[in-house]
């Protein structure tokens, strides 16, 4: 008989960590207590975390691994989520969680982003799969409060912003995965104005659930006669079912589940294949009006820009809580004496975080989370001054959000890929307890493997990076990040302590920005080839040299702050990790961007080269 699963919560988080990315590192102080953030100081931030963490431990992180073991059920044509999920989703929104960023307009609390992005990690890390359902339905009442008409903002913004209502984002179709522009999903205008909708989406997370009484599905299809590609595509607010004008609801609009989808991870997550129209009654009205009709791609793109990030956020969030939970066992676990006795079969046996290899691990997971954590507060940061600038300061807009939008493809793919491997250097941590239900780690693993997929695969990613956001505003963005690079490079390459690791930095940008010319170069040499085979690796070369440079911004306030702590403090060893996580980061990972450059220096293209039949004989 095997092990029954209990409901216990595993999930880790290191407040001391966040704080000190939000406050010492990135400063939010300096934009809180004025416009847009009035009603925010240090301590609603901190409070906030604490409260939120503590929600977490108690009501979603005890169903993680219930949840993945029960998963979701299809039964008579609706989705049943695993238990506890219906109380945690009135408990989610009776906090306030996920609104703590919405606008007061709406119901919510309007918190900086820089928090926003925090609190995300910490719901996500409890629960991935439970998030997701809140996830969905705070990005389509996004989209929807940005491009929906004012009727539109107020029968569904509230609803969806408080969890009345749920959401979903319905793009992919058998044909159209990455392919968005396949899409043969259609809509037909009817007399009164509204449309009907006809086609079915697959692997919509969240397409059915009974956590709220109505879904709100934002489904891209064609009007009869728009362009092909993705140029004739329009975004629809279709209801699971019909709502009023005054927000009760009417009869059910044709939108069926044809089916669940068995999974790796994430298994509390419904996966749904979406019929829309199988009876001819499913109706939709495109997001702000006919004026908006083959809009759709514009407005997704906001709402994949918010979701991109969240799912950058999700590869933090639980190699985070993987990485704790490993360290938690590495000193509990006794395996093996130390290499200074291993000659002596009768030496103590001691605790494996002992080990150079195992402390190897550790520390390659620290500098990891704490890299593509940063990378991800760093992007809420820009987002928070371009709120507070904007009116005032067109040239400091252009620049914040300038970084955001070159920031967005690095999170989502960097965070993504990066969660995925902590999760599995976790499971080698522990060795083979990490590979049972026993402890959380291999959940994380097989929960983090679609990070890299969905919200458009990291290649995807690195195409947007290197095909749209090198050359925006004429290459002025990605010059300013370097700038800023080179601007912390001159003031730290003397530093006693991260200095010489300062100026491998600085190698790094210098190779960097030689890159991006050399994919320019490709692009107008006619080498188009060359672009997509090398185009992951410039998004890995790009983030692992922002990764070191956030790193070391941090140890360099470390070793400030380190000085004015008292002997025993926590935060004398605090402040010491950091600075090791940086040094080894410097030296362990950033080598790679100079090995990668010289490997699309070698412009090889043998993948390009093998014939088809040359790959295998089977
Ligand atoms: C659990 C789960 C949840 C999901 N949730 C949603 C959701 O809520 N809403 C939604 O709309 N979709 C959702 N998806 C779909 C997801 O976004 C797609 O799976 C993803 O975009 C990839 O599409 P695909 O699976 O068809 O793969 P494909 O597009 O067939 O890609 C297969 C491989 O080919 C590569 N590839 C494809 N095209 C190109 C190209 N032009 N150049 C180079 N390489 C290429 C890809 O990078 C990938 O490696 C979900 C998927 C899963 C598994």
């Amino acid at each position: 008989m095997s092990k029954p699963i209990q409901a216990i919560n595993r999930y880790k988080a290191d407040l001391r960590e966040v704080n000190f990315l939000l406050f010492e590192q990135f400063k939010l102080g300096e934009l809180l207590g004025k416009a847009p953030f009035e009603a925010w100081g240090e301590d609603e931030v901190r409070t906030s975390l604490t409260e939120c963490y503590r929600w977490c431990r108690e009501v979603v992180g005890p169903l993680n691994a219930t949840a993945d073991a029960q998963g979701c059920k299809l039964e008579n044509g609706a989705v049943k989520t695993p238990d506890g999920f219906k109380a945690a989703w009135k408990s989610l929104y009776e906090a306030g969680w996920k609104s703590i960023a919405v606008d007061p307009h709406y119901g919510g609390a309007g918190a900086p982003h820089s928090l926003q992005v925090m609190i995300e990690e910490l719901l996500s890390g409890a629960n991935t799969a439970f998030g997701m359902y809140a996830g969905l339905a705070y990005g389509a009442a996004e989209v929807i409060e940005i491009f929906g008409t004012q009727e539109q903002k107020e029968l569904y913004c509230q609803r969806m912003f408080s969890g009345k209502w749920g959401g979903t984002m319905c793009l992919t179709e058998p044909q159209a995965g990455s392919d968005v522009g396949a899409s043969k999903s259609v809509a037909t205008k009817n007399a009164d104005g509204t449309y009907t909708i006809r086609g079915t989406k697959i692997f919509i997370s969240g397409g059915d659930h009974d956590l709220a009484e109505n879904i709100v599905h934002l489904v891209l299809a064609r009007v009869e006669g728009a362009p092909a590609g993705t140029k004739g595509l329009t975004l629809f607010i279709v209801p699971k079912i019909r709502a009023n004008a005054d927000g009760s609801l009417g009869e059910s609009n044709d939108v069926s589940v044809g089916a669940i989808e068995h999974k790796m991870g994430i298994n509390g997550s419904a996966t749904c294949v979406l019929n829309f129209g199988e009876n001819g009654k499913c109706i939709g009205v495109p997001v702000g009006g006919d004026a908006k009709l083959n809009q759709g791609m514009p407005q997704m793109f906001k709402m994949m820009n918010g979701a991109r990030i969240a799912v950058g956020v999700q590869g933090i969030s639980v190699a985070s809580s993987a990485f704790l939970n490993a360290i938690e066992y590495a000193k509990e676990r006794k395996q093996g004496a130390s290499i200074t006795h291993w000659k002596d079969a009768t030496a103590p046996r001691v605790p494996i975080i002992e080990h150079a290899d195992v402390r190897r691990m550790l520390l390659d997971m620290k500098a990891r989370v704490e890299g593509i954590r940063a990378l991800a507060v760093k992007l809420a940061h820009h987002q928070d001054r371009v709120r507070a600038l904007e009116g005032k300061d067109e040239a400091g807009v252009a620049y914040h959000q300038g970084q955001v939008d070159l920031l967005v493809p690095l999170v989502k793919a960097y965070g993504s890929d990066q969660g995925f491997r902590v999760c599995e250097t976790a499971i080698q941590t522990y060795g083979g307890a990490g590979y049972t239900r026993d402890y959380p780690v291999e959940q994380y693993c097989r929960d983090a493997k679609i990070f890299s997929i969905y919200e458009g695969t990291n290649h995807i990613q690195a195409m947007d990076l290197v095909g749209r956001k090198l050359g925006q505003a004429g290459g002025a963005n990605m010059q300013a990040f370097v700038g800023d690079i080179q601007k912390f490079v001159a003031a730290n390459s003397t530093h006693p302590v991260i200095g010489p690791a300062v100026k491998k930095l600085g190698s790094a940008a210098e190779t960097l920005g030689g890159n991006a010319m050399r994919l320019l170069m490709w692009f107008q040499s006619g080498q188009m080839g060359l672009v997509p085979l090398y185009a992951n690796r410039f998004l890995e070369m790009m983030s692992e040299t922002a990764v070191a440079w956030l790193l070391l911004e941090g140890a360099a306030i470390a070793h400030e702050k380190k000085k004015t702590v008292a002997a025993g403090h926590p935060d004398e060893s605090f402040y010491a990790g950091k600075i090791a996580a940086a040094l080894y980061y410097a030296k362990n990972v950033l080598p790679g961007v100079e090995d990668k450059a010289r490997i699309l220096a070698e412009e090889d293209k043998s993948a390009l080269e093998i014939p088809d039949a040359g790959f295998a004989t089977v």
